[in-house]
């Protein structure tokens, strides 16, 4: 019985990002409990990639060309996705930029926005356009990458735009999560650690910036994308009916110091 509230055969999932990184992992670990998974990319490439991975796995998942900041094209998706499938039952939001390392008295307009606008904007547009069709059909699991970043200062590089990013993520979270719970859609974020993905590789150009952040992170380690994608698989399947509105730290111990 317990086995079975992980598996997630006949649900469909889509994962934003999901070419690489944590969004690759996830695909790869819904679709390994059984899910339909579709890739809502923005580099066309990329996902060709992440595909070929799953395909050498022995996963298949579709492809679908999405920007999170484009709301109207997000809400399209959703529509056409729900058209084609009958139903979304996982949305998992993992898109998102790091744009790493600027003072905030030096950080530029554009620069702000457009880190809020990815990792922010985007996944309320996710969530509002794809919840919109899990709250018709009473059913839906929606798990947000959030960041331990959202719960503390990164250091040593200067991250304001990205932490506040991660920050709001969490609320969102939890503030959806509420208004949605009596209408049989769960919505909860997970919090990383430092992640070995695309988006972590500038730290080791940056001398002494890796072993900073294994001094601060108790397991001494960074995290493995695979490391997250099981705790989204948990949150995404039946074994967290219970759960809503949570952050789910997945960070080697790092916010207990
Ligand atoms: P990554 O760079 O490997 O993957 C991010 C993906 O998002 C890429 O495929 C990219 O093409 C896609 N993307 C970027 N902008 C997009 C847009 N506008 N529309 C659609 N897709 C877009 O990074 P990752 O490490 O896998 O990060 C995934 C998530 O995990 C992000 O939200 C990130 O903030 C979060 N996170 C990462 C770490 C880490 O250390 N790697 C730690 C905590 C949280």
């Amino acid at each position: 019985m317990f086995l079975e509230k992980l598996r997630l055969d006949d649900r469909v999932a889509v994962v934003t990002g999901g070419g690489r990184g944590i969004g690759l992992a996830c695909c790869e670990a819904l679709a390994d409990a059984g899910a339909q998974v579709v890739i809502a990319h923005i580099d066309a490439d990329v996902t060709q990639e992440g595909r070929s991975y799953l395909k050498s796995k022995g996963f298949s998942a579709e492809a679908a060309s999405l920007d999170v900041t484009n709301s109207a094209q997000v809400t399209q998706l959703a529509d056409a996705l729900v058209e084609r499938f009958g139903r979304i039952d996982i949305l998992v939001a993992s898109a998102g930029i790091a744009r790493t390392g600027t003072p905030a008295e030096d950080v530029t307009d554009e620069h702000w926005l457009n880190v809020n606008d990815v990792n922010y904007n985007g996944v309320f547009w996710c969530n509002r356009a794809f919840g919109r069709h899990m709250l018709q059909a009473r059913r839906g699991a929606i798990v947000n990458i959030g960041s331990m970043s959202g719960f503390i200062v990164n250091r040593p590089q200067r991250q304001s735009y990205y932490n506040t990013s991660k920050a709001a993520v969490h609320h969102l979270t939890r503030s959806l999560a509420a208004e949605w719970a009596d209408r049989g859609v769960r919505v909860n974020a997970v919090a990383p650690t430092y992640i070995e993905t695309p988006l972590t590789k500038y730290a080791y150009e940056t001398p002494g910036m890796v072993e900073a952040w294994l001094r601060d992170t108790p397991m001494g380690r960074l995290g493995q994308p695979h490391e997250i994608a099981s705790v989204v698989h948990f949150l995404a399947s039946d074994g967290a009916s219970l759960m809503t509105g949570s952050v789910v730290s997945a960070d080697g111990g790092f916010t207990c110091w």
